[in-house]
């Protein structure tokens, strides 16, 4: 059986190279007898694998010094609970920047733990835009401000990252790291779920700058504290070693291809094709997001009904086009296009779009 047009939102699309890479290594390590699975987590070949996944990273992302990564467990929904633990002291107030569901639950996680304000919202928009962010200025207290860089859910996504100042902007990136070129020193801490562009799920890439790692908080439990994890080089306790090998591979897929540039090219070539599919069917599709705030990673759109929409579905997975249903939440439609998702899968999607407005319209 040939493989499918994989437009999965997460876990997401995987290039089979980097499958087929991860399937010769998966009985036996290069020549040990055992597979990583059954390593010790403290051996040789393990704690290179990590020292290795972590220098990929910040090649790619050109981030050289002064920052350090590490690999933690719980998705990036842990995240949102870990980073008011570590940053968010009794005297200060986390700000959120509100731009979809999951920046949403970033705040609402904090709010459990200290003091939270909105520094901006989309909701009023119904997430249709982005808000506005006015030169971000924020107070004296704010212990950070928080940003979801792409919205998965609704399908917008931020070009210009403001300016935070000297408050350290904490990014949400899960679902468009090393999609694009950013100015990343605008960010003082950034993480990202591994399932959507950095490989399998259980993994989360958490990358924080020096400065701030050192005043994040050691009286929360080791397990949760940044400080810890880094001390350890990500082996405070057993770290999920087969998930960190799969990033690996999925860091050098992206190195081969000719990196963030490269995926960022791509990018801007999906997302054209779904959008042009969109903009030309005479209201047949209709973008969710106003176009100058639109992702480049998830295309959403809306039919005329919820039949049509199932029935676009329904028919689509008989074509091999896979996982173009919305986030339960929101409905219509969603096409993930993240990094592993090739142009030809786009270029299928965009052509079956416009036969299936052909037959429908
Ligand atoms: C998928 C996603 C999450 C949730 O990730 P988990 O690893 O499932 O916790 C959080 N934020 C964004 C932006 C996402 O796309």
């Amino acid at each position: 059986m040939g493989r499918v047009y994989n437009f999965n939102p997460g876990p997401a699309a995987l290039p089979l190279e980097v499958l087929e890479q991860g399937q010769r290594a998966f009985v036996e390590y290069e020549g040990m007898g055992m597979s990583l699975m059954e390593m010790s987590h403290r051996s040789k070949p393990v704690e290179k694998i990590i020292g290795e996944t972590e220098e990929l990273l910040l090649k790619l992302i050109g981030l050289d010094t002064g920052y350090e990564v590490l690999f933690m467990g719980g998705g990036a929904s842990a995240q949102f609970a870990l980073v008011p633990m570590n940053y968010l002291a009794a005297d200060k107030v986390g700000r959120y920047v509100l731009s979809g569901s999951f920046s949403e639950k970033a705040y609402e996680e904090a709010g459990k733990l200290g003091r939270t304000e909105i520094a901006a919202s989309g909701k009023a928009d119904r997430w249709a835009k982005l808000p506005e962010l006015g030169g971000l200025s924020l107070p004296a207290d704010t212990a950070y401000v928080h940003l979801t860089t792409n919205n998965t859910i609704e399908g917008s996504q931020w070009t210009d990252i403001p300016d935070a100042g000297d408050i350290p902007l904490i990014g949400d990136m899960t679902s468009d790291i090393l999609s694009r070129r950013l100015d990343w020193t605008k960010f003082a801490m950034f993480y990202a779920g591994a399932q959507k562009n950095l490989g399998p799920a259980g993994v989360t890439a958490v990358v924080i700058r020096s400065d701030l790692l050192q005043r994040a908080d050691e009286g929360i439990p080791t397990i949760f504290q940044y400080a810890a994890m880094a001390k350890n080089k990500s082996l405070y306790n057993t770290p999920p070693v087969h998930s960190i090998y799969m990033m690996k591979l999925m860091l050098e897929w992206t190195e081969s291809q000719g990196g963030i540039a490269e995926m960022e090219k791509r990018s801007e070539e999906k997302a054209a094709l779904l959008y042009e599919a969109v903009d030309t069917s005479a209201g047949f599709y209709r973008g969710i997001v106003d176009a100058p705030d639109r992702s480049r990673m998830n295309v959403t759109w809306r039919m005329q009904d919820e039949a049509l929409e199932k029935k676009f579905a329904l028919e689509s997975a008989q074509y091999g086009l896979i996982g173009l249903a919305g986030h339960r939440s929101v409905g219509g439609m969603r096409a993930s296009i993240y990094n592993g998702v090739p142009v030809e899968a786009c270029r299928a999607l965009a052509s079956y779009m416009r036969d299936f407005a052909n037959r429908h319209g």
